[in-house]
């Protein structure tokens, strides 16, 4: 077994026929600019609409619309936002618990939070990354049944389970087909977390788009960026006009009359970021392709190593490799520290994953399933950089 900074450099070798200068600092996700973002933002300054009621944000979720086949969109402020006022929109209580992978982004238990509702942690799998849909179905059929009015009721708490949030970690697709029908078998809603996962497809539908609602993300550090932004993506008619509604202060349409039917939110996304999205919109296609180019070279680099796996996308999906992953063979995790800080050193900025939800204070003591895969998977993984400009 080679010593410690042996593997690490090694991995460090290897990636340099990808990220070959050692001046350079190579960031985790750097956003791509050009002059199209700088003339749309101008445009809308100018026109002196700035606000959610811009033209550019009709035009931003018609476009995200058309490319996605999905009939409605609401841009938000936040990809946070989007799961909050989404999780509204369905109804969520407090008290009433949403089951959500424990490896996942804070924001997705957050959002739960926000709604005095409580997240119940599942366990992920290896072959995507999300939720293990097998092991949930064994989970349900133990901890849960459904009460004479066809709710289904935790048997440990007494709560109602009402939900399920798939994550499509780092652009890979959960396997939907299976989810959707347990999600059918238990009475739940599905609320996909599409963060990640902008422009991958499962089979052939963008994922967002599976659920009876999705969210995305244009976070700065996201596939496309609008600064700090999010939409949901909804199929239903009456619930899209519901999120539209709440997410704008409940305000009912007047032309001069203050009148809000409820306590809503100020969720919408306002004209400047809208026309920043706008001129990402139009560079999505192109960013995808770089990306699965990018991937491919990484897979490259990695195919003859013996220490470590290249994640792959799972056969059913078409992945946007939001963020590149290696995963350490069981015998090298306890290397992961010294191999982020051997690249950091380098300025090859990469990152472990997040700390599974059930480490953090605020999710400490809440209702959960063994969730063995996710830690261990938070023991070996690494994201490397996956810019889409680091490739032509
Ligand atoms: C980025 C992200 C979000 C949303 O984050 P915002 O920064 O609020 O846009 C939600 N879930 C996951 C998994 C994410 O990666």
């Amino acid at each position: 077994m080679p010593s410690k900074s042996v593997l690490a450099e090694k991995i460090l070798e290897g990636l340099r026929t990808v990220l070959p200068n050692p001046q350079l600092g190579y960031g985790l996700h750097e956003p791509s600019f050009d002059a199209e973002e700088v003339s749309l933002t101008k445009e809308c300054i100018e026109s002196g609409w700035i606000s959610y009621r811009s033209q550019f944000v009709d035009q931003f979720e018609q476009m995200l619309a058309e490319f996605l086949k999905v009939p409605y969109v609401i841009s938000t402020v936040s990809g946070t936002a989007a799961l909050h006022i989404a999780l509204l929109a369905l109804g969520l209580k407090p008290n009433e618990e949403v089951l959500v992978p424990a490896l996942t982004f804070v924001a997705t238990t957050n959002a739960i939070s926000y709604c005095g509702a409580i997240p119940h942690l599942v366990d992920s799998c290896e072959e995507n990354l999300g939720i293990d849909v097998e092991k949930l179905n064994e989970y349900l059929k133990k901890n849960t049944q459904l009460n004479s009015n066809g709710q289904l009721v935790n048997k440990n708490t007494g709560n109602l389970v009402k939900g399920i949030i798939p994550v499509h970690i780092f652009g890979h697709a959960v396997d939907m087909k299976p989810l959707c029908e347990l999600a059918t078998q238990y009475h739940l809603w599905i609320l996909e977390d599409a963060a990640e996962s902008l422009g991958s497809l499962y089979e052939n539908s963008y994922t967002g788009t599976l659920g009876t609602i999705g969210v995305t993300s244009f976070n700065g550090n996201k596939i496309i960026t609008t600064g700090g932004g999010g939409a949901v993506l909804v199929k239903d008619p009456e619930l899209a006009k519901r999120i539209r509604h709440l997410s704008t202060t409940a305000k009912v349409a007047h032309p001069w009359e203050f009148w809000h039917d409820e306590v809503g939110y100020n969720y919408r996304m306002p004209g400047v970021n809208a026309a920043i999205g706008c001129a990402q919109l139009r560079k999505l296609q192109r960013f995808l392709e770089n990306k699965r180019k990018l991937a491919s070279a990484y897979q490259d680099i990695f195919k003859d190593f013996d220490e470590i796996t290249y994640f792959k996308e799972p056969h059913y999906c078409k992945s946007n490799y939001w963020l590149n992953a290696i995963l350490l063979k069981e015998e090298y995790k306890q290397q992961k520290d010294l191999i982020l800080e051997h690249l950091n050193q380098h300025k090859i900025f990469s990152r472990g994953v997040w700390v599974p939800m059930h480490k953090l204070p605020a999710f400490g003591k809440t209702p959960r399933m063994d969730l063995n895969t996710a830690e261990n998977l938070y023991d070996r993984i690494i994201n490397l950089p996956s810019s889409p400009s680091l490739i032509q």
